[in-house]
Formats: structure tokens, C-alpha cells, sequence
């Protein structure tokens, strides 16, 4: 029997052999032979990405200088951090090559953690033991690997901002809660061992749906390395007894965090392994990397899951510092003779955080400096880091483009709607991106009522009242107990999750902001309400969209007057032409024909209420000014310029008009495609 590669003799290698002794067997231990007695230089960068730009244009002439069948080695240490950008640097460097797998191996698969399914599985573990805000627990829920949760889209503000799996377990209707039963197993401070914490959550798992997906190959792989990390995990099970699920997650977290991918080996000319990979093997050229002070020998790695003196006292390798020194102070000798020529580098730079100069290795003291053009026949090539990076800017291989159209909307669609109007107005690529793209600002559910629900209570409240008081002498007798009773009904509607004290609280806030606006209403000149809160449709530049007016009074003088109900700041310059800062108002003057005057009654929080609006009522309405100082036009003049300014808009969007263009700069503060 042959055993390869048992250098380092972990604790169950050792009892291996020590058993095969007691069985009888010859146990001969055989030393690599030390085939070449070359060339050992040592050479420093000044940076990581230059060290591996000249180590991929090294391995390139090395490639292409040496016979058919040579073997180019590059020992790596942190292979799976390192293996992306490694790949990068050699698909740069063989940039004539249709695909790099045949020449170059990276002998190290991705981290486990870049996986999705991998980054799913840990949130989704997260999520049993802490509270998640509601755009986490949304993107768990857009996992293709854990569909049998079926988290909605978008949550409703009955939900907490943040909230664990329990929790939402709770609010699902009884089929979800039946087919999610054993999840429910997966909490408290109930002690469990670890076989029977792995057994339950590879069930939930498999409840989830987490076999399923469709992508049969990456899925598979991923899965099958996060299985062998349970089983991993489970050799634990005698060192740590009885565990909480918390205690569990933290395990199973780590250790998929930490776990690296396997990757199929295969012969090619360029082998890049790791550090322990490399022992023992031969090569007719060699690049060992990584060798400043710090990083070789390497820190020392017990087992965070097992106390360091059980595993000194078992001798496990690398837990004592003169193990460690041993063992790389081998190594270093092995690899100086694994090669005809063998270069070791490290980085020599001034490393921000720990603020020294990195020195290299003391245990590659005696081997001599090189200099890049001994190792590299054209040192330049590799002097930008990566190299295509002289090429840019004299060659122009990165054009900017940019483009202010989307795609026209097709003339079949005519579908539209208001908040198209203003968003097309207030910005193109906003519209474009929330109405064509469909990137929706998501909002979080919240439990107390933020400005906006505020506002939508004091729209249904003012509706609710003027349903039953009709005009101003109606208003005028507005009791204390209707209005109560209304306020009590509104809020019910609305905040039933919410404690009775903050309901009450609530219940006098607006008893005083009622009995402010019948103050307001009774000082004004006598009208109707001829209409409150009803949709209307509008049929305009070839479409036809819904729109709700607040409240619509008739006056003495039978002119007509549109209310908008604001609580919130609002200017009315964003109705000045030429270009619309808001066209809620604009468009109720075109939907509604006879109007006279359009008008925001203020709700601000500590000021009386008041009018602002624009129309022909200056006389009579205080509040309300006349049109012709500001547009330099009559009333019907304004009318229909706005009607033209609309629908040219509309226009527009369905040209596919796209170009980021905020009609004032503070329309972006509260806008969620800031990012792009
Ligand atoms: S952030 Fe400003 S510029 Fe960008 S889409 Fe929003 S409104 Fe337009």
C-alpha cells in the first residue's frame, strides 16, 4: 500500500498508522527525492496585482520557450481568495486565446460563500435566530432555492420593519403553516446534539425546495459541498455535546464561510496550487508567491470549534509555533529544489493599516535578489499591472456612450397614468426607469404611521366629514361627537394593530386639527362640496388615465373651485411653464373645464390652515392669486397652455425620451434610482 502526500501527520493519520504497525505492516516512510539543485532567487513588488501581472507574462514565455510537454508551476497561498483575480490576470495575459482552461489549472475552487445558494442557506439561518429588516427578508425571498417559503413581494405595514422567521411564520394562512411546520423546530434555547440539529435543518431545507432549482449543475456542486460541510460540522457532535440552535447556526456559519470549493484537477502546462497542494510535487519552472514577513510561515489556524489545549495535547499540526516553523521551513526547502529554477516573491510595500514595511520572509534570507529583467524577457510589458492597461487610453478601447431614448412605447399601448405625467415631467429617466423598467421604490412596512399614512388619515377624515356636512353652514355644525365617532371609525380602519394610548394620543391631534379646519371653513365665503375623493377618467393626447380630485366647491358666484389637501411642503411655481415641476394640478384645471381656480389647502402642523393656489378668484379668495403677474396670460390662456405642455409630455414618454434631466435639483433627494 501507498500513501502519497502524508508529509504533515494530522491526529488520525498518526492512529492510521499506528494501527497498520499493530496489524503487522511495514510502515517506511520515504522523503521526496531532491531532484534539482538549481537556481533560488527572491524578487519584491509593489503591489499584489504587479506581482501577479508579471508572474502571468512570466508563465506566458516560460509557455511558449519550453518544450511541449514542461510543467510550469505557481505555488499560491489563499488560492480560493486569490483564484478570480489570478484568472483574470492570465485571461489578460493570454488575451489570443479563446478560453485559458486548457492551458492554465488554478487548483482551487471558489469559495463556497460566492455561491448563491451558499450566501441563501447563511441568510436563511440568520434569519432563524435574528430579525431581518423587510428588504432582507425580500431578497430571501427572491431566492430560486428556498421558493416554498413564498415571501411576497412587497409587505403590508400589519408587518414589524424588522422581523425573524417565526414571526412571519405566524402571520402565514394555516396551508403555508402546515407545509413550513418543521421550520417551527428551528428556535428557542432547547439543547439538541449537533446530529439532530444537521437532521433537522437539511429537512427544512429540503421543505424549502432547495433541490429543485433548475440549474441542475452549479446547484448540484453547491449543494453537495454545503452537505459536506454538515458533515464536517457533525464531527463536532462529541467535543460539544448538547447545543443550543443559535450555538448551531454559529457553527454551521462559520464553517460554510470558510469552506473552499473543490475543483476538478486536470493536466495542464500552468498548474497554479495552494501551499499545501505544491509539497512534494516537480516542475520545470516555479514561482512560489506570498512570501513577505507576514505571511510566511503562515499565522497559526487551530480549529475555532476545539479548545487549543486538547488539540496541542493531540498534537495536531500547526498549533504550536515551533510546528508551524517546522513545517514551513520543510516546505520552503522542498520547493527550493522542486525546480531547475525557482523564484520566490513577495509584496514590499508599506501596508496601510498595519503602517510598516513588509520585509521578505526570514526563511528565504539566503537566497540572492533578482531583478525583473532576469526573470522576464520584456520587463515592460508587465510594468502597468495589467497588459492591456498601456493600451487604453492611446488606443481608445473603452468608448463612452451615452443615449437619452429608450425604446419607443408601442402605439397599442395606451395605458397611462398620473403618476407617468409627473414623474415625465419631473424627470425622463426616472419615468423610464420606474414605468418602463419597472424599478419600484420599495417601501418598508412600518407600524407606526409615517408622514405619508398621516396624510392619507387626514384625506379619509376630511372626506368622511364633508360626506356628512355638505357645505359651509353643514360644516359650521360639525358636533364634538360626530367628529369623535368619525376620527374613532378612520383610525380603526387604519392603526387596529396599534396600542390604545398612541390611538388615543392620536384621537386629540386631530380633534384639534378638525376644529382648526371648521375655523377655516366658516371664516370663508358660503359653498357647496360638489364633489370629494371621486374618480374620474380623462381621455388626453391619445390616452386616457384616472385621476381623483380631492374636493370640489362650488362658490357663490357658481364658480367652480379645485381643492388639493396637502400636509406636506408643496410650492406653487411647480405649476409655472414652461416646464411643469408637478402636474396634479395643471391636469385637474384640463379635466375639469369650468374651474376658475385651482388651490392646495395647507395642513402644516402648528399654522392655521390656508389657501395657495392661482385663478380668477383673487377678489374673493384670499390665498388665491390672479395669473396674469405671473404667466402674463388669462386664466383660459393658462388653461390650455398647460393642456399643451401635458400633452406633450405624454408625447414624450412614448417617444422613449429617457434623459436625465431633474427639473430641480431636490426632486433627486427623495428619488430611489439615485444610485444608478
Ligand atoms: S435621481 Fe434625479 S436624475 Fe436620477 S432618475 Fe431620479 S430624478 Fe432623475
Amino acid at each position: 500500500m501507498s500513501l502519497f502526500a502524508v508529509r504533515e501527520k494530522s491526529p488520525r493519520r498518526r492512529e492510521f498508522l499506528t494501527q497498520l504497525r499493530q496489524f503487522g505492516c511495514d510502515v517506511i516512510d520515504i522523503e521526496p527525492e531532491h531532484r534539482f539543485d538549481g537556481e533560488v532567487v527572491k524578487i519584491g513588488f509593489e503591489s499584489l496585482s504587479r506581482e501577479l501581472s508579471t508572474i502571468t507574462g512570466w508563465a506566458r514565455e516560460q509557455f511558449s520557450t519550453r518544450p511541449i510537454n514542461s510543467r510550469i508551476g505557481i505555488v499560491c497561498p489563499h488560492i480560493g481568495e486569490l483564484a478570480q483575480q489570478i484568472k483574470r490576470s492570465f485571461e489578460a495575459t493570454f488575451w489570443d486565446c479563446h478560453s485559458i482552461d486548457s492551458i492554465v489549472h488554478i487548483g482551487s475552487g471558489a469559495p463556497l460563500r460566492e455561491t448563491r445558494l451558499c450566501q441563501d442557506v447563511i441568510k436563511f439561518l440568520e434569519w432563524t435566530v435574528q430579525t431581518l429588516d423587510y428588504s432582507e427578508v425580500i431578497q430571501l425571498g427572491r431566492s430560486p432555492f428556498l421558493p416554498e417559503l413564498e415571501i411576497p413581494e412587497v409587505f403590508t405595514n400589519s408587518y414589524h420593519e424588522r422581523f425573524d422567521l417565526q414571526y412571519y411564520l405566524g402571520k402565514q394562512n394555516k396551508e403555508l403553516k402546515a407545509k413550513l411546520q418543521s421550520l417551527t423546530l428551528l428556535r428557542g434555547n432547547r439543547n439538541r446534539s449537533v446530529n439532530e440539529w444537521v437532521d433537522l435543518l437539511v429537512r427544512a431545507l429540503k421543505v424549502l425546495g432547495w433541490e429543485n432549482h433548475k440549474d441542475v449543475t452549479v446547484n448540484q456542486q453547491a449543494r453537495a459541498e454545503i452537505l459536506q460541510v454538515f458533515s464536517e460540522v457533525l464531527k463536532l457532535s462529541p467535543l460539544v455535546g448538547q447545543i443550543t440552535w443559535s450555538f448551531m447556526v454559529n457553527i454551521v456559519r462559520v464553517s460554510l464561510l470558510q469552506h473552499t470549493m473543490k475543483s476538478e484537477s486536470k493536466f495542464t502546462p500552468i498548474q497554479v496550487v495552494s501551499r499545501e497542494q505544491s509539497a512534494g510535487m516537480q516542475f520545470d519552472a516555479l514561482w512560489v508567491l506570498g512570501n513577505a514577513d507576514t505571511q510566511w510561515p503562515p499565522p497559526m489556524q487551530p480549529n475555532a470549534m476545539i479548545p487549543l489545549p486538547v488539540q496541542r495535547e493531540a498534537q495536531v499540526h500547526r498549533v504550536t509555533y515551533p510546528n508551524l516553523l517546522d513545517w514551513a521551513h520543510n516546505l520552503t526547502l522542498l520547493w527550493s529544489h522542486s525546480a531547475p529554477r525557482v523564484i520566490f516573491s513577495y509584496v514590499d510595500e508599506e501596508q496601510e493599516d498595519i503602517q510598516s514595511e513588509v520585509a521578505v520572509s526570514q526563511l528565504l534570507a539566503t537566497f540572492p535578489e533578482a531583478t525583473l529583467s532576469t526573470l522576464i524577457s520584456e520587463p515592460g510589458s508587465v510594468s502597468h499591472d495589467h497588459p492591456w492597461a498601456r493600451h487604453m487610453k492611446d488606443e481608445n478601447y473603452i468608448n463612452e456612450y451615452f443615449s437619452d431614448f429608450g425604446t419607443k412605447v408601442s402605439q397599442t399601448d395606451t395605458r397611462f397614468s398620473t403618476s407617468i405625467l409627473r414623474n415625465q415631467s419631473q424627470c425622463p429617466f426616472r419615468a423610464w426607469g420606474i414605468h418602463r423598467v419597472g424599478i419600484k421604490d420599495q417601501q418598508a412596512p412600518y407600524r407606526f404611521p409615517d408622514a405619508i399614512e398621516r396624510g392619507n388619515i387626514l384625506h379619509a377624515l376630511i372626506q368622511e366629514l364633508l360626506e356628512i356636512a355638505k357645505n359651509q353652514i353643514g360644516i359650521s355644525k360639525l358636533t364634538e361627537e360626530v367628529i369623535i365617532e368619525v376620527i374613532t371609525k378612520v383610525l380603526e380602519d387604519r392603526l387596529d394593530n396599534l396600542p390604545r394610548q398612541f390611538i388615543d394620543q392620536e384621537t386629540e391631534r386631530l380633534k384639534k386639527v378638525v376644529n382648526q379646519w371648521i375655523e377655516f371653513e366658516c371664516d370663508r365665503a358660503p359653498f357647496e362640496v360638489m364633489e370629494v375623493e371621486e374618480y374620474q377618467e380623462i381621455g388626453l393626447g391619445g390616452v386616457s388615465m384616472w385621476y381623483k380630485i380631492d374636493r370640489i366647491d362650488k362658490l357663490d358666484d357658481g364658480s367652480v373651485l379645485v381643492i388639493d389637501l396637502k400636509t406636506g411642503t408643496v410650492n406653487r411655481g411647480d405649476w409655472h411653464l414652461p416646464r411643469l415641476g408637478d402636474t396634479q394640478m395643471p391636469l385637474y384645471a384640463t379635466a375639469v373645464p369650468d374651474c376658475k381656480g385651482l388651490t392646495y389647502l395647507l395642513f402644516n402642523r402648528g399654522k392655521p390652515n390656508r389657501f395657495m393656489g392661482y385663478g380668477e378668484l383673487e377678489t374673493v379668495i384670499k390665498g388665491i392669486d390672479g395669473v396674469s403677474n405671473k404667466f402674463q396670460m388669462s386664466w383660459d390662456d393658462v388653461k390650455q397652455a398647460w393642456k399643451v405642455e401635458l400633452e406633450n409630455l405624454i408625447k414624450s414618454y412614448f417617444a422613449g425620451d429617457a434623459y436625465v434631466d431633474p427639473v430641480r435639483p431636490n426632486v433627486c433627494r427623495n428619488c430611489h434610482l439615485m444610485s444608478i
